[in-house]
């Protein structure tokens, strides 16, 4: 295991335990989440070393990487996946103003195909292997693993997006200034994280699946991920809301908390998520932000 002594925004070496939150998913382990007294991010400490963390995505279940569908968990997340894919298309085309997208955890690269339909250069980023070369065969999608990121010259993207990765990588700052260094100076970045804050999160606690030990090293709001985006010299343009994401975390949280994905209650609470969330505090159950350099 691996202990962060400053926090790794803000750098203050005081954090308080927040919560302790079991690997429901795969290992049943049990981690800590602390927060920083200064900044208040929170994140998962002790983490376990870089080298040790991809055996925890091993599972067959882990469908973001695999084109299976089984259960009805999974087929939801399937048909939402599919739809939202369709809104990050739209949205990225409204903000860019060139036509060259880097994706960083593109997964089996549907988002990708769908740019590349439309006439856009695409560059993927993915960890894992199987997914990688479901891509590559599936889209002829040029996919590459992590190192590779090192390799691409200065300000060569127009837009950059890590949908539901930041909080998944080790090397934090370090990601974050390899993305600033690969982005054009008037180009875009799309962040999408979970959001701490949001209703969901408070109703199932240490359930509440995106919490998701220790795949989810972060756990970011809106104030700590403004702060993280201006260390590194990029402001927020726009804060958008991920609407289905509510009722697919309350999905799985309930299978968590009571043994079973109890449909109606998951939507009760994702609608109530979704409802009880304010356009000016940002707290939807996961938020988009739209980065630009300063
Ligand atoms: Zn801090």
């Amino acid at each position: 295991m691996e202990e962060l002594k400053n926090c790794p925004i803000c750098g203050s070496e005081k954090h308080s335990v927040f919560l302790t939150c079991t690997d429901h998913f795969l290992t049943k382990e049990k981690f800590t989440i602390v927060k920083c007294d200064k900044c208040g991010f929170t994140f998962v400490n002790p983490r376990p070393e870089q080298s040790q963390l991809a055996g925890y995505y091993e599972s067959t279940e882990y469908i973001s990487h695999s084109g299976t569908s089984k259960g009805i968990v999974n087929s939801v997340y399937k048909f939402i996946r599919n739809y939202t894919h369709k809104a990050k298309l739209k949205l990225v085309t409204k903000y860019a103003k060139g036509n060259k997208i880097l994706d960083i955890g593109c997964g089996s690269g549907e988002l990708l195909s769908l740019f590349r339909k439309i006439g856009w250069e695409t560059l993927g980023i993915e960890p894992n292997q199987t997914a990688r070369e479901f891509a590559v065969k599936q889209y002829c999608i040029n996919v590459y693993e992590e190192a590779h990121l090192k390799e691409i010259d200065d300000g060569m993207m127009d837009v950059i997006s890590m949908w539901h990765v930041l909080e998944h990588v080790s090397l934090l700052n370090e990601r974050m200034q390899e993305v600033k260094r690969v982005l054009k100076d008037d180009g875009v970045l799309f962040i999408a994280v979970p959001n701490r804050i949001s209703f969901d999160a408070t109703h199932y606690g240490e359930f509440w699946a995106a919490f998701d030990v220790p795949r989810h090293l972060y756990h970011f709001t809106p104030e700590t991920m403004g702060e993280l985006i201006k260390k590194h010299g990029f402001a927020i343009v726009s804060f958008l809301p991920m609407k289905f994401d509510s009722f697919y975390v309350s999905m799985l949280s309930e299978k968590y908390k009571n043994g079973s994905s109890n449909l109606l209650k998951a939507l009760y609470t994702g609608l109530k998520s979704n409802i009880k969330a304010n356009s000016r505090r940002h707290d939807h159950s996961s938020m988009i932000y739209v980065i630009r350099k300063k």
